[in-house]
């Protein structure tokens, strides 16, 4: 584990079927190539008429990107999950673990992060993590762990936060504060946020779809606020041994981040501006504490985000972190592409350090 507790993968959606339709019936993505499982190459001048395909492997004025894993539009659900499954055992081992989809709006982030509800092959990593642990849970069992585990999932929308599993009708008037638990192991926590008992992997799924009625009901146009918005559901996993009395107690936040397309202020006014600024900056502000910690800065400003505020304790320390960066195969996307890829390069380039597996006696 020389590169310490951060890793990026990259995932590049396939086109969907309109998009082929557009593209001369072509499914192949005219301006990417994938090297090998950890790199690809995104070739700068296309100029693609479908019959110069054996040229694009030529390696002139070409960006090519390296990261953990690298999945193709052929990649799997499953294949993606199978990298990340990983950190689902730490956070069952105690450890702090966040996982980020980033990129801009419509390269594939939700499809990752939640996919598609009753459909095994396409669920996406939150049912496939419920379902991990409590398939890992007998194994836990007969050595003599005892696992409680619950969820909350909220939405930070212009810096505020609104609880998804609570209905819009009923959450007037509450106040969602990030605080500090008391005690040794400071966590944060949301004021008034629900926070439900899981029993089972398949009690997720009304969860999920609990949570995407609440957001349809909120929003006028429900597309544009989640891409301006950021998900997170949260799972707190407590563990207690009746045998040895070790106890550990770990969280595993999965991210569903706002659209990273670059947002202009130019002619939005009023609520909008508002809006843009802080997610722009709420995105930035995310990336600055991850660069923050990989250069062992004195003063992480997790504060100046509603997001990092509340991922205070599983960023850093004793904790793993995954960011997924999404990008669309669109010929049009190519700036957002390059933007999405060098934010993944940055992060990818921090070593915040090694996380230590922390049990209490
Ligand atoms: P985002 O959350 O980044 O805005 P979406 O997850 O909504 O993007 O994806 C945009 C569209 O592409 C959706 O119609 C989604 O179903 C589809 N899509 C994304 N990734 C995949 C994939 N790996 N396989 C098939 N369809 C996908």
């Amino acid at each position: 584990e020389l590169k310490g507790n951060i890793r990026v993968f990259c995932r590049v959606r396939p086109l969907l079927k309109e998009e082929i339709a557009n593209n001369g019936g072509l499914d192949i993505i005219p301006h990417i190539s994938f090297l090998d499982e950890k790199s690809l190459e995104v070739i700068k001048n296309p100029n693609f008429d479908g019959s110069s395909i054996s040229g694009l492997k030529a390696r002139n004025n070409n960006y090519e990107f390296n990261f953990d894993r690298v999945f193709s539009p052929s990649s799997s659900q499953a294949d993606v999950f199978e990298e990340m499954s990983q950190l689902v055992q730490s956070a069952l081992d105690g450890y702090n673990v966040c996982v980020f989809a980033y990129g801009q709006t419509g390269s594939g982030k939700t499809y990752t992060m939640e996919g598609v509800y009753n459909d095994s092959d396409s669920e996406g990593m939150i049912p496939r993590t419920v379902s991990h642990i409590f398939e890992t849970l007998d194994d836990f069992k007969e050595k003599g762990w005892n696992y409680t585990i619950e969820a909350s999932f909220l939405e930070i929308y212009n810096e505020s936060i609104r609880d998804l599993l609570a209905s819009p009708k009923d959450v007037k008037n509450i106040n969602y504060d990030i605080k500090f638990t008391d005690g040794k192991k400071q966590d944060t926590y949301v004021t008034n946020l629900k926070v439900i008992p899981v029993e089972s992997a398949s009690h997720i799924y009304s969860l999920l779809s609990i949570a995407q009625k609440h957001r349809a009901v909120a929003a006028t146009n429900m597309n544009e606020r989640s891409s301006r918005s950021h998900s997170v559901f949260q799972l707190r996993l407590k563990g207690r041994n009746e045998k040895t009395e070790e106890a550990c107690e770990g969280n595993l936040n999965l991210v569903d981040l706002a659209g990273s397309e670059r947002l202009k202020d130019s002619g939005s006014e009023g609520a909008r501006l508002t809006e843009t600024q802080s997610i722009n900056s709420s995105l930035a502000n995310l990336g600055n504490v991850i660069m923050a910690l990989g250069q062992k800065q004195n003063y992480i400003p997790y504060r100046n985000s509603k997001l990092t505020q509340l991922l205070q304790n599983s960023l850093g320390g004793n904790s793993k972190t995954l960011m997924l960066v999404n990008v669309s195969p669109l010929d049009s996307s190519l700036n957002e592409t390059l933007n999405s890829l060098r934010f993944a390069t940055k992060v990818n380039q921090c070593h915040i350090g090694t996380a230590v597996k922390q049990i209490k006696k």
